[in-house]
């Protein structure tokens, strides 16, 4: 299982804190591609010891702003055998402007996924959150996708914006369902103290959604998509069944993984995390090893996120009776706990009273 973190961007949406850099030169993007093909080669190793879940994963930034000569550089360096998933993040202005080729050569590469970035289809909304696509380019780049024969496609939507309406989102969300993505991710919109969005806050100069109308717009999200035949199977994504990402799913199971590029974490499956520092070029790692009750916290926390839920064992007792009698928790067979579905949206409390 490996990630790679690829660092840059078009431009930078409102609301984000990832690491990312503008992409100006190529001189800067060949010299990132030479450092992660150095870190790749060097980590062979770990690599072949994460294999035990065989996915690959390009994320950052945008992915789709390296041409095609870097990608299938990276993809040589990685040399990860044999994969069930390759998903590859992409904005829809890249698919647009690189159109059929751009997408048959990522498919040449092996990519067999592809997450993109739609967030709203309101022209509104999108140039609020300062994404470089509008609605258009957005549908234009889903069937640029289908028709170059990519089967697993998700698509990324973001609620909980003040000025997001439940009839805007509405909307999104059905034309997204009719043009039928196999995944859907939703996140609700973070202020993170570093964007653009977070200054605006910090000087009074957007106020955020009410929980209100987050909930009422997470409880959208869940009616429309079990509606239309989607798995939610956890807290931020639904999939149509037999097509939830391999990939985000063994993060939940506490899989090793192996992160490269500037600010990627690595895991070995037990207790060692290590997360590279976020610079474009020579970084560096640092790590840390977990003791037994913060691995069990991050079991609980994780598990707790999955409709698969987490072991009975891992939780105190008192409180697991205390919830599944308020509704909150719901025992599954063979011996799990998991969140139900109309409690996710409150899932940080039950959690913070679990561990
Ligand atoms: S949200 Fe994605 S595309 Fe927008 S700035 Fe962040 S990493 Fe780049």
């Amino acid at each position: 299982m490996i990630y790679v973190h690829v660092p840059f961007c078009g431009s930078f949406c409102i609301y984000c804190d990832f690491y990312s850099e503008i992409a100006r030169s190529a001189g800067v993007r060949d010299r990132y591609v030479n450092d992660i093909c150095a870190e790749a080669t060097r980590r062979q190793e770990e690599i072949r010891r994460s294999s035990a879940v065989r996915t690959l994963y390009f994320g950052g930034g945008t992915p789709s702003v390296l041409p095609l000569s870097s990608l299938e550089r990276i993809v040589r360096a990685v040399d990860a055998g044999p994969l069930d998933e390759f998903t590859v993040e992409v904005n829809p202005e890249d698919i647009v402007q690189g159109g059929l080729d751009y997408v048959r050569g990522l498919l040449d590469l092996g990519v067999n996924r592809v997450s993109m970035g739609v967030q709203s289809l309101d022209e509104g909304m999108l140039r609020w959150m300062k994404r470089r696509h509008d609605a258009a380019g957005a549908r234009r780049a889903f069937r640029l996708l289908r028709q170059a024969g990519v089967e697993n496609l998700s698509v990324d939507v973001i609620f909980g914006i003040s000025q997001l309406t439940d009839e805007v989102l509405e909307r999104t969300v059905s034309e997204l369902l009719d043009w039928g993505p196999e995944h859907v991710s939703a996140y609700q919109l973070t202020i993170e103290p570093k964007s653009a969005l977070g200054q605006l806050y910090a000087r009074g100069a957007y106020v955020p959604a009410s929980d209100g109308q987050c909930s009422a717009q997470y409880g959208l999200l869940c009616e429309r998509l079990a509606a239309a035949g989607f798995r939610h199977y956890e807290i931020s994504n639904w999939a149509r069944p037999g097509r939830e990402a391999i990939h985000n799913s063994a993060y939940w199971s506490r899989a090793a993984y192996v992160g490269l590029g500037p600010g990627a974490h690595s895991f070995d499956g037990q207790g060692r995390r290590s997360w590279n520092s976020q610079t474009l070029s020579g970084w560096t790692a640092e790590s840390e090893t977990l003791d037994d009750a913060a691995q069990r916290t991050e079991r609980i926390m994780l598990g707790l996120r999955t409709d698969r839920g987490v072991g009975r064992v891992e939780l105190p007792a008192g409180a697991v009776e205390r919830l599944l009698g308020s509704g909150a928790l719901t025992e599954l067979p063979g011996g799990f706990i998991r969140i139900p579905e109309d409690h996710w949206f409150v899932s940080d409390a039950i959690i913070a009273d679990l561990v």
